[in-house]
């Protein structure tokens, strides 16, 4: 007797399985089993995935938008600027109460594992302690890592760098940083050897918001594959948006990207706000800001899709669903291609588990038992829909349900129902 069987889906290579779940594990994975369990989902004709992963977002701030109001010029500057007056407005129990809601809609989503940044300027570190109780709440279905972030700067902010080494004390999982953001370029290359050295003295990960910027001479990136090689990072450091490299010189970037790749760097763009923010002081042609995400992958780079921001001071919409930033990468880095459009799937699930080095993920046998059953026949349908996740199971329990997102028409002479669904 299985816990929980998961019949007649389709995976996302396309085979047809049945999955069986025994606890909190994947006890068995075969085109059919025929066994009893507990609970019975039936799948049949839908797309059978493991769930989402959101490798970059900033759970501090998300819900906020409007507080203390809005960013007016839509620039990442007025953001940066806004969110430092409310992360000293807000308290610990205002922004726990606004992560847990915003947890809520992404399990509702099939997104089951977030990488989130953690300011660290303040002195008195209320998002850290607001941050670390909520992973401990929602541990139970949904897997959220910490990244040590000083917004203001590791130099720039007068207590930056003793603030990240006091947040990774309490429990941070990851080292961050902002070396475009410090005062100069210098400064911006000594603080990326700076954290690339903490992350190699404690063991942890290094993530970095790097080169978020159209200056084409933002090459923090290099010494960040540097660092990276030199001190054997390499698989657990990652460069997030790399949106100046979208500006830079083509020759130049023949150098860089093998490099990247040589040292074991991956790559985050964060479509959604890359299109929004970037490109903001052009006239025409706008810059898009996206970074070279083929050009990446064809040199065997892992990069992945963030979602970076929620209805916050950098971003006024958004609603957990990855599927939402797939389907802006595919459209800016005109991933059009088929094998492109289903490797943009991949990306939001599989490549950024393997970037944020999540354990026991996937639907083979022994896996944790996390999954999501979308009304979609496959990867590419799932993108260009964005629809309905049947169900979300997190660690062997169904924790959301929702309906199909189905219409019904009264046109006369035309049928009654209408899915959007390319086989009907
Ligand atoms: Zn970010």
């Amino acid at each position: 007797m299985f816990d929980l069987l998961v019949k007649g889906g389709t995976l996302p290579d396309g085979r047809m399985a049945d999955i069986a779940v025994s606890g909190d594990r994947i006890a068995e994975v075969a085109p059919k089993i025929d066994a009893e369990a507990r609970e019975v989902i039936d799948a049949t004709g839908d797309l059978v995935a493991p769930p989402f992963v959101d490798p970059h977002f900033h759970m501090d701030a998300t819900l906020s938008y409007g507080l203390p109001r809005v960013n007016a010029s839509g620039t990442l500057l007025e953001g940066i600027s806004l969110w430092g007056e409310l992360r000293d407005l807000a308290t610990v129990d205002e922004m726990v109460e606004r992560a847990l809601r915003y947890c809520d809609w992404a399990v509702s989503m099939g997104l089951l594992a977030v990488r989130s940044h953690v300011d660290t300027t303040p002195d008195h570190l209320n998002t850290v302690t607001a941050m670390l109780e909520v992973r401990e709440k929602v541990k139970p279905y949904l897997d959220l890592q910490l990244v040590a972030f000083p917004q203001d700067g590791l130099y720039r902010a007068p207590t930056g760098r003793d603030n990240v080494i006091r947040a990774l004390d309490m429990g941070v999982d990851v080292v961050g940083g902002i070396p475009h953001f410090e005062r100069t370029m210098q400064d911006g290359a000594a603080s990326v050897r700076d954290l690339c050295e903490i992350a190699a003295e404690r063991g942890l990960p290094i993530d970095l918001h790097c080169d978020e910027t159209d200056d084409p001479h933002s090459r923090h990136v290099e010494t960040l594959a540097y660092e990276v090689q030199r001190l054997g990072l390499g698989g657990r450091a990652t460069g997030s948006h790399l949106t100046s490299m979208h500006s830079m010189d083509n020759y130049y970037v023949s150098k860089l990207l093998p490099l990247i790749a040589e040292a074991g760097v991956a790559a985050i763009p964060n479509p959604l706000i890359n299109i929004v923010l970037q490109g903001r002081h052009d006239t025409f042609p706008k810059r898009r800001g996206l970074t070279r995400v083929k050009e990446m992958q064809a040199l065997g780079i892992d990069v992945g899709w963030g979602q970076d921001c929620v209805l916050d001071p950098w971003y006024s919409l958004g609603t957990a669903d990855m599927l939402d930033v797939a389907f802006m990468g595919l459209h800016v880095a005109q991933m059009t291609h088929p094998d492109e459009m289903a490797r943009c799937f991949t990306m939001v699930t599989e490549t950024n588990a393997k970037i944020i080095g999540l354990d026991g993920y996937g639907l083979a046998k022994g896996c944790t038992a996390s999954l999501v059953v979308l009304d979609a026949a496959d990867p590419t349908e799932a993108v260009r829909l964005r629809p309905s996740r049947l169900a979300v199971v997190s660690k062997g329990k169904v924790v959301s349900r929702s309906a199909r997102g189905d219409g019904s028409l009264t046109i006369p002479g035309r049928p009654e129902a209408v899915r959007r669904r390319r086989g009907g």
